[in-house]
């Protein structure tokens, strides 16, 4: 049976990267987290003083800067996931944290950032056989994707999700705060003049407030095997 391609897009704590995680490990599929890559980039530009204190992005210095930045999934044996390196060191737990978070939409929007990721993705899936979830995967990164996904959820509903992953791991935040970025970075994702978050065409639009995780990945391996099957 022939690999696909699937894309997995959506607005912010949708659940995206569960879903992928599980059904690219079920197909033997790998899986890409992009946002991953973006949240990278941002930790550079925060360590390198390319943020100043009152939250501007020095776009220019970033760009001039961006052949130094060096971007590796690397698995991690135990957890059998693949975490993100960023220089050759792990940052994984950096790049979840509010205050990357706080600023990876506006690093997003920038064209040459955009550019130089889009590039990364589209050769890591050249010979099919991915899950990748993103913003733009379905509309700009792999556009002939055999199957692609628009993930949605009320922003309360999200915001319920990000904060326990956020208390789980430590991090003091208020629901408040956390509500507030996801809306505003949906609001800067689907606004953006360069690829902005929008449903492709043929996606397939899910809905998943009031759906449980097994639900979803049994829906969604459903809609895979279908897609597989009648792709021979
Ligand atoms: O998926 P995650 O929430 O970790 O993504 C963080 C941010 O990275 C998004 O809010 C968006 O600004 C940006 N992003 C993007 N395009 C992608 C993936 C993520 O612009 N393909």
């Amino acid at each position: 049976m022939g690999k696909i391609t699937i894309a997995i897009d959506g607005y912010s704590s949708t659940g995206k990267s569960t879903i992928a995680k599980r059904l690219a490990s079920t197909l033997n599929y790998i899986y890409v987290d992009t946002g991953a890559m973006y949240r990278a980039v941002t930790l550079f530009a925060l360590n390198n003083g390319i943020i100043n204190e009152k939250g501007e992005v020095d776009e220019d210095a970033l760009v001039d800067k961006l052949d130094d930045v060096h971007l590796k999934f690397v698995p991690n044996k135990e957890t059998g996931h693949s975490e993100m390196f960023l220089n050759d060191e792990n940052v994984e737990r950096e790049i979840r944290s509010m205050s990357v978070s706080g600023f990876v939409s506006k690093v997003a929007a920038i064209k040459e950032v955009r550019e130089k990721l889009v590039k990364i993705q589209q050769a890591m899936g050249k010979d099919k056989g991915i899950v990748m979830d993103g913003r733009d995967i379905g509309t700009v990164v792999f556009p002939d994707a055999e199957l692609k996904l628009f993930m949605t959820a009320s922003p309360e509903t999200r915001a319920a999700r990000r904060y326990k992953e956020l208390l789980d791991k430590g991090e003091k935040v208020t629901y408040a705060e956390v509500l507030k970025n996801v809306e505003e970075r949906d609001r800067i994702d689907s606004t953006r003049s360069i690829s902005p978050l929008i449903r492709a065409k043929d996606a397939i639009e899910f809905d998943n407030s009031d759906m449980g995780l097994e639900e979803q990945f049994e829906r969604i391996y459903d809609y895979s095997q279908r897609v597989i099957v009648r792709e021979g």
